[in-house]
């Protein structure tokens, strides 16, 4: 993996650096192919992935390109598509599917019980995935993605520094703060803070290192759209020139923007990528408040 660049950007009359990582890597890019890197590093013959989730999630087509690239099989499971994706597929599926992707669906009512039996199976030779990613192994990169930043900051010769990244599983976030020296902030884009700190605990049980947590005063349903997360969306790309994903990063800026007056002064804001599945977004977009 080579290391990503650092942008400085000014967005709404402030400051701020971007660390680039969705330019690592069209495949793999982003946060997920720092949780994945320890895949590829360690890799040990095992002769397929198993996974499961949402069916446009940016990690399974993460996925997708691992085994791919590993030249093995990806065995996903999800709930039972819907007919509008399985006549056209797009982002992320279209993405998976053409990586080779098998996908077995999961009628709604047996879920949680097939997913929770999966889970107890003792995968010998297959690299088994969780939902989202969260697991240990997931550090291996978030601590080479640390130590670029870190480095970073010292070679600019900053200091007052803050890092920050939206949340999903919070692996990311928790991992990063794990290694890096800097404070690490984050939001909850799936839930409330409570539960992004019970997904933390998953992880790790000393809560000292975990990052700290800020909120919006709104709350969003993860995957839902809001027409001011496509605001966001235009506005950074038209202020940064950056696109960013309209699923976490809306949220993780206007966040920023709430906290602004009591962040550190050198805000590095981690680009986790997830552009692939943006074409889908967009097209929801369009259709719910542009057509009409
Ligand atoms: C997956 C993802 C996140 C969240 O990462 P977690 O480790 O699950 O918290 C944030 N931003 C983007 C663009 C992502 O794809």
């Amino acid at each position: 993996m080579i290391n990503s660049p650092i942008d400085r950007v000014s967005f709404r009359g402030y400051s701020f650096f971007v660390k680039r990582d969705d330019l690592l890597d069209y495949d793999l890019s982003g946060n997920k192919a720092r949780k994945l890197y320890h895949y590829i590093q360690n890799y040990n013959n095992q002769k397929m992935i198993i996974s499961y989730g949402g069916v446009q999630s940016n990690l399974m087509y993460s996925l997708s390109a691992l085994a791919k690239r590993l030249g093995i099989r990806f065995i996903y499971y999800s709930k039972i598509l819907p007919s509008y994706l399985k006549d056209n597929p797009t982002s992320n599926y279209l993405g998976a599917i053409n990586n080779g992707m098998e996908l077995i669906e999961i009628p709604h009512s047996e879920w949680d019980e097939y997913i929770q039996s999966l889970k107890q199976q003792n995968f010998e030779d297959c690299i088994f995935v969780k939902q989202g990613g969260l697991q240990k192994e997931a550090e291996y990169g978030l601590k080479i993605l640390a130590c670029e930043i870190d480095e970073y900051a010292i070679q600019n010769d900053l200091e007052d520094v803050g890092l920050f990244l939206p949340s999903g599983t919070g692996a990311t976030a928790l991992y990063l703060q794990k290694h890096t020296k800097h404070k690490v902030y984050t939001t909850h884009c799936v839930g409330d803070s409570e539960y992004l700190k019970s997904q933390f605990l998953e992880c790790e049980s000393d809560d000292s290192i975990f990052p700290t947590i800020l909120s919006l005063d709104k709350k969003y349903h993860f995957g839902n759209l809001y027409k001011e997360h496509f605001e966001m969306y235009h506005s950074l790309l038209n202020d940064t020139n950056i696109e960013f994903d309209l699923l976490y990063d809306p949220i993780g800026w206007a966040c920023v923007m709430k906290h602004i007056d009591s962040l550190p002064k050198n805000m590095i804001y981690i680009h986790c990528g997830g552009l692939i599945g943006n074409s889908s977004m967009i097209d929801r977009y369009r259709q719910k408040f542009l057509k009409k």
